[in-house]
């Protein structure tokens, strides 16, 4: 069997491989064939060198695919032929292994002290044809909800984990900073919970996308702390010239003063009870902890691997804030989430590339609001 796939093998250096795979699959193993896998903000960190992580590496965790083999008699085997989505913690718990370690034992595979990640770190990910991953994080993706919209699970899961681990109440607001990839599905799950969203971001194509989730949408201008996101935002400038400035319901701030102004003045002065920061530039926590309440909870879930000064401990401290890190969540749970709730159209995905194209993908990434990997498809 030949798999082709997209190897990152130093920062900014994908090649494309095509090598021989073995199709002997070992005990709790099952055998994938992935339809499409979209680029995630984790990849562009990972390419750039921001976000080390063992290499040469295939990259690309958010995907669905179709089980292509188990081995005989596995409890996966009804699976084959069918469409699924895929946990990226290969745990304990997810190979079934008999001995299991101490994280597996108390109930937190996410955390696993043997794992590897799928595309992140150890383990092949889905820029790929083929991809073998333990029986244990596969979940059938129900007929209704397409392909493109299954690669949204992943990520949706994670979006999701910052509300299990802060439990909305309905009503609430939730400052979301940063309406790119993540802090979409952020939004969108808190206001689907009930909670007022207030979104803030400094691209107009991003603010446009959240609109129907949002309760008040903030844009900064787009004059970036620092170089990374501005790339991005000076070619977002370009591309979004056409659209009507400001119109919408959109508010327009000068800086991160006026922002805090903004959210005071629509919590009775006290501040935001939850603020997550989603913009992938760690130094933006800082402005996170000026916009939450005493005793509120900043949620990070930015994993752009950027170090952050000047962080106000005595802030922090005095404020008696939480700091909730958040990964993973429940692909299960995201499944039904998707199910229930309207979900936006395909017009989230903004380009698609063929799987020959991994590189260009990633770079369009940095851009664009949603990459996907057509891996099934085929180059004219
Ligand atoms: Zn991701
Ligand atoms: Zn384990």
């Amino acid at each position: 069997m030949i798999n082709l796939s997209a190897v990152l093998l130093r920062p900014g250096c994908i090649v494309m491989r095509e090598e021989p795979m073995s199709a002997r699959l070992g005990r709790g193993e099952a055998l994938l064939e992935i339809e499409c896998a979209a680029v995630c903000g984790t990849d562009i960190s990972i390419w750039r060198g921001d976000y080390p992580v063992p290499l040469p590496l295939v990259p690309g965790h958010e995907f669905v695919a179709r089980v292509a083999d188990t081995p005989a008699r596995s409890p996966a085997a009804r699976l084959i032929g069918r469409r699924v989505v895929c946990g990226i913690n290969n745990s304990c718990v997810a190979y079934a292994r008999r001995a299991m370690c101490e994280a597996c034992r108390r109930g937190l595979p996410r955390h696993c002290l043997r794992r590897t990640v799928t595309g992140i770190v150890n383990h092949p990910g889905a820029f790929a044809r083929y991809l073998r991953a333990p029986q244990g994080n596969l979940h059938p993706l129900p007929n209704s909800i397409p392909s493109d919209a299954g690669t949204l699970i992943e990520p949706l899961a994670a979006a999701m984990r910052t509300f299990e681990l802060t439990p909305l109440r309905g009503g609430e607001i939730v400052v979301v900073l940063g309406c790119g990839r993540l802090g979409r599905l952020v939004a969108l799950a808190a206001g689907r919970l009930g909670a007022r969203v207030i979104a803030v971001g400094r691209s107009q194509a991003h603010l446009d996308l959240v609109a129907p989730f949002a309760w008040k949408r903030v844009r900064l201008p787009l004059q970036p702390p620092d170089g990374k996101e501005s790339r991005a935002a000076e070619q977002e400038n370009t591309k979004s010239c056409g659209h009507k400035r400001d119109g919408g319901g959109i508010v327009s701030v000068r800086d991160h003063e006026q922002l805090r102004a903004f959210v005071l003045d629509h919590t009775r002065g006290f501040g935001a009870g939850i603020v997550v920061e989603a913009t992938g530039v760690g130094q933006n926590l800082l402005l996170a902890q000026r916009l939450a309440h005493p005793m509120g909870t900043i949620a990070m879930k930015s994993t752009s691997g950027v170090p952050v000064s000047d962080f106000n401990t005595t802030l922090a401290a005095v404020d008696e804030l939480r700091f909730q890190g958040s990964r993973c969540g429940s692909l299960e749970k995201a499944i039904r989430f998707m199910s229930r709730h309207r979900m936006p159209d395909s017009g989230w995905i903004t380009a698609r590339y063929p799987l020959e194209q991994t590189a260009q993908a990633i770079e369009a990434a940095v851009t664009e609001p949603k990459v996907l990997v057509e891996v099934r498809r085929v180059l004219a």
